[in-house]
């Protein structure tokens, strides 16, 4: 569904990604891992149209991506669960949904309000909160469900249980193996790889801007040194 071709990616002068390649495939969930300051986050900015990539090509469904604009890439249906949640603190928690819903998968059973309000309870409770009033964890499912209110046919969850307790952890798990049982194609990155793998397909593991090493999730768990080398853990 994915593919990231020899991507390179620039801050200005400074270089980020140097020949970035990557795959997700339609349905499964694939991970992109490493430290910190690797170049996660701008591959992902580089995939959803927040940074140009200076060459190499992202394609989605076949379609070339690079180069073009964040609201186009987003029309094609690549939704985004940003780093450090961006919520709009000053609306509702309705309001944080709706504002930017559509239904760019053009699927016969959407996403709605109220399936997204069934699929987390407990936004139906803080339904007119201010997003500012959630806690971490609540605002993170609302981050989740204001991507899914955008009906992507890829979600993409940068960093989406940083900071929040095992239990709520546990609990945006969940929800993800059952929107990937559902078809839905995830790319995920996050930290806590061993909470994760047995609902992730396959691994990319990113160092210095280009990935160094990719396998399944029994290939990545059974690495001791790979997982000490790369993830430090
Ligand atoms: P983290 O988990 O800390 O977010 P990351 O793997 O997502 O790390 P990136 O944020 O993509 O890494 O950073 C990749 C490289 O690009 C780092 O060397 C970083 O210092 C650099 N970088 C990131 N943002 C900028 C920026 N706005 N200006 C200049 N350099 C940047």
């Amino acid at each position: 569904m994915l593919e990231l071709n020899g991507v390179e990616t620039f801050y200005g002068t400074i270089q980020a990604l140097f020949g970035m390649s990557l795959r997700c495939e339609r349905g499964q969930v694939t991970t992109l891992l490493g430290r910190n300051g690797m170049g996660k986050t701008t591959t992902v900015g580089s995939i959803i149209g927040t940074l140009q990539s200076r060459s190499g090509e992202i394609r989605f469904n076949g379609e070339v991506i690079s180069g073009r604009p964040a609201y186009e890439v987003a029309q094609l249906g690549i939704g985004l669960v940003p780093e450090g949640r961006q919520i709009f603190p000053n609306l509702s928690v309705r309001e944080n949904l709706v504002a930017t819903a559509a239904n760019y998968s053009n699927g016969d059973d959407p996403w709605t309000l109220d399936k997204v309000l069934d699929f987390f309870p407990m936004l139906r409770e803080r339904l007119n909160n201010q997003g500012a009033l959630l806690s971490g964890g609540e605002q993170q499912m609302l981050a989740i469900g204001r991507a899914l209110m955008l009906n992507p046919r890829l979600l993409i969850l940068d960093e989406a249980t940083e900071g929040l307790a095992p239990m709520v952890r546990q609990e945006i798990w969940r929800r993800l193996e059952q929107l990937k049982r559902s078809g839905l194609t995830i790319l995920l990155i996050d930290k806590n790889i061993n909470e994760f793998t047995h609902i992730a397909d396959q691994h990319f593991i990113v160092e210095k801007g280009r990935v160094v090493w990719h396998g399944n999730s029994d290939a990545l768990s059974g690495n001791a040194e790979l997982k000490a080398r790369y993830l430090g853990i």
